[in-house]
């Protein structure tokens, strides 16, 4: 029960629980209750302190496993859940021959914004640019705090053009906003992998550069290697 349901459910599962122990107790046998009552005492007492001490420790066990996924500052999930997820993505890419696309996101010049406004304005900035990148996204394409001010969405099904536009609405959604009070901008690298399987060190690779691309053509944009190939057509 508490692996599974609020406080209030246990107490509901452990008062059903001790309902039945008495009824058992005493259709089988009243007389024998009555005249030794520990019968039913000693298992209803070890019930109840098998359930106090089973919820607790169930309690910190869920607290501690939630705080090893999650950024405390922006409850992201952190760089730990990425790495199972794209373990498991690789799998499920191969099984259905789909792609993965990668989009690795990083703020524009945020030491100038600690440097010149104070940590904790960062650190508001950084919980308002989650907020934002979160709201952006549908609810199963889940994004991930990497690094200081740096992000991962993971899109299984996506090609590269596809991330991109999901990329260039997550640009939109924070540079239209003061984050923390602060007008920020991000820029974003993409890639995606071929349908016949997933490397997420490898796609991730070819976002990164397509990330260092975007800082370093201007930032606040996003690239990929089509916008890279494109533009050194061009
Ligand atoms: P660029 O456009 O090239 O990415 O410039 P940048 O200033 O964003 O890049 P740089 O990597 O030099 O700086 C990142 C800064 O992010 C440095 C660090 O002070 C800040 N930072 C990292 N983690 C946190 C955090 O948790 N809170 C706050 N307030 N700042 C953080
Ligand atoms: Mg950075
Ligand atoms: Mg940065």
């Amino acid at each position: 029960l508490s692996a599974r349901f609020s406080l209030r459910r246990v107490a509901i599962g452990l008062a059903f629980t001790m309902i039945l122990v008495l009824a058992v107790g005493f259709g089988v046998d009243a007389r024998a209750v009555i005249d030794n009552p520990p019968l039913l005492i000693a298992p209803m007492t070890l019930m109840v302190s098998i359930t106090m001490f089973q919820t607790v420790l169930m309690r910190s066990d869920v607290k501690y496993r939630a705080e090893a996924k999650l950024d405390p500052l922006t409850q992201m999930l952190n760089r730990n859940a990425l790495g199972h997820r794209a373990a498991e993505l690789e799998h499920q890419a191969t099984v259905l021959g789909e792609p993965v696309a990668v989009i690795v996101g990083d703020v524009d010049r945020f030491k100038r914004i600690n440097d010149d406004h104070g940590h904790a304005d960062g650190d508001a900035a950084l919980r308002a640019l989650a907020d934002a990148l979160r709201n952006a996204l549908r609810a199963f394409d889940l994004v991930y705090r990497t690094g200081g001010e740096e992000f991962v969405v993971l899109l299984p099904g996506a090609s590269e053009g596809h991330a991109v536009e999901v990329a260039e609405k997550l640009r939109a959604a924070v540079a239209g906003r003061a984050c923390g009070g602060h007008p920020v901008t991000m820029s974003f690298g993409v890639a995606a992998s071929e349908a016949h399987g997933f490397d997420y060190n490898a796609v991730f690779a070819q976002a990164d550069r397509a990330l260092y691309q975007a800082k370093s053509s201007g930032r606040d944009r996003v690239c990929s290697p089509g916008s890279r190939a494109h533009a050194r057509a061009a």
